[in-house]
């Protein structure tokens, strides 16, 4: 399929779908040039790569993996690798995309990138996933590097990853090039603050957005889509700032209580049964349920597409936070608007993880680590700066807050190309 049939064929409800839309949506905005527009529709390479890996009951799996390099205009290619059995390529264009965005949004010097190779992670041994990973990192090795494509961890993918990753190319190349990932373990490299940095930059958004719709803090609700890593840091940065978690879910269903749920002993519940479903004085609430509770405040830090037009009209929240790359469709973003949402808009709520691997990669660079306070107020300082900047464009157009933030990002994007100029 040509890449062309691939963007026309993109499944109405899917992400490239919405994806295409917001650039299309932002492109009217802000009156892009035509040229810009349609360099800006296409991923600028995409690999796909056959793995195979021997397993432990001895027989013998080809996976498939994919890499999308979306744009590279403002500095290398930069996105996580998700693990998962509903990847697939055209939602990795499109999560790749949703990178160059969020990484000009912060204004940070990369371009968007993401992998995803399709296995069941849940299923497999330490043993496969590490042959898996190490294979994939060597059909990628010419196209990923520390001034070309560096990847870090997203869906079920983690530090110990990172670190295969890592030392696989560096075993192709003949040295240790700890730049080529981020979200690595300490010990290689890592920076100090990257683990909770998704969830801590979606906490400071959330609480400029309570400043500027004047919400008290303290007498606030939340709930929270996917209590995994971004999930369950938002909970415990923003539990502290006063806020009652009533609510949260993982892929097995979730669980509920008006009283509150204690945030830190939830994920000891999840660290011991694999799941949050079944916390001790909650009830039970599927996925589905949780998104319609009534809250202050709808972390959705799941998967794409789960605020759609059949749900949108139950939400209850008046800010939703999206921990998640994709989590509401351009459907379910108009039914929100209509009914006076505010929402924060992922290329910015959960913009602070690719932030500190930004930060992780310049310490690599410079074999000079920072301490943790100075990481966090970094983001913290590029955090507000990227809220107040999307939110003055919200009111100046009287856009929505993904309008503006998309106005934002592809205007910085549309400016590079423009100084670039387009080769040859
Ligand atoms: N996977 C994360 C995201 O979607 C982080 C990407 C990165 O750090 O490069 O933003």
């Amino acid at each position: 399929m040509s890449m062309e049939e691939m963007l026309t064929s993109a499944n109405q409800d899917g992400p490239l779908a919405a994806a295409l839309t917001q650039l299309d949506d932002a492109a009217d905005l802000i009156s892009l040039d035509d040229s810009v527009h349609q360099k800006l529709r296409k991923p600028k390479r995409i690999i796909t790569v056959s793995i195979p890996t021997a397993m432990d009951d001895g027989s013998f799996k080809v996976f498939t993996g994919y890499r999308a390099q979306h744009n590279m205009d403002r500095g290398p290619c930069k996105g996580g690798i998700r693990y998962h059995p509903d990847v697939t390529l055209n939602e990795v264009i499109a999560l790749a995309m949703w990178m160059t965005w969020k990484c000009a949004v912060v204004n940070i010097p990369y371009g968007g990138a993401k992998g995803g190779v399709i296995c069941s992670p849940k299923d497999m041994s330490q043993g496969e996933l590490e042959r898996m990973t190490r294979r994939f990192t060597t059909e990628l090795v010419e196209v990923i590097g520390p001034e070309k494509d560096i990847p870090a961890p997203d869906v079920y993918t983690n530090a110990q990853i990172m670190a295969w990753i890592m030392d696989t190319y560096s075993m192709q190349k003949g040295y240790s090039v700890p730049a080529v990932v981020t979200g690595k373990p300490i010990s290689l490299g890592g920076s100090l603050g990257r683990e909770a940095a998704t969830g801590r930059g979606c906490v400071f958004t959330i609480r400029e957005a309570m400043k500027r719709l004047n919400i008290d803090a303290t007498s606030s609700t939340f709930v929270v889509q996917g209590y995994g890593n971004v999930g369950a840091w938002a909970a415990r940065l923003l539990e502290p700032l006063g806020p009652k978690m009533i609510a949260a879910s993982d892929s097995r269903g979730g669980c509920y209580s008006a009283d509150g749920i204690p945030v830190q002993e939830l994920i000891a519940h999840k660290a011991e049964t694999g799941s949050v479903v079944g916390f001790p004085g909650t009830d039970a609430v599927t996925n589905e349920e949780l998104l319609e509770l009534d809250c202050d405040v709808l972390i959705p830090a799941a998967l794409e597409n789960s605020i759609n037009e059949d749900n949108a009209g139950q939400i209850k929240a008046s800010i939703i936070a999206e921990g998640a790359n994709g989590p509401t469709t351009p459907a379910g973003q108009e039914i929100l608007n209509d009914r006076g949402i505010f929402v924060i808009p992922d290329i910015l709520a959960n913009a602070g993880g690719v932030t500190v691997s930004y930060f992780e990669w310049v310490q690599g660079l410079q074999s000079y680590f920072w301490s943790e306070a100075e990481v966090n107020k970094q983001l913290e300082d590029i955090m507000v700066r990227a809220f107040d900047r999307v939110y003055c464009e919200h009111e100046e157009r009287n856009c929505d807050m993904r309008a503006a933030a998309m106005a934002v990002a592809v205007g910085r994007v549309a400016e590079a190309v423009h100084m670039r100029g387009i080769y040859p």
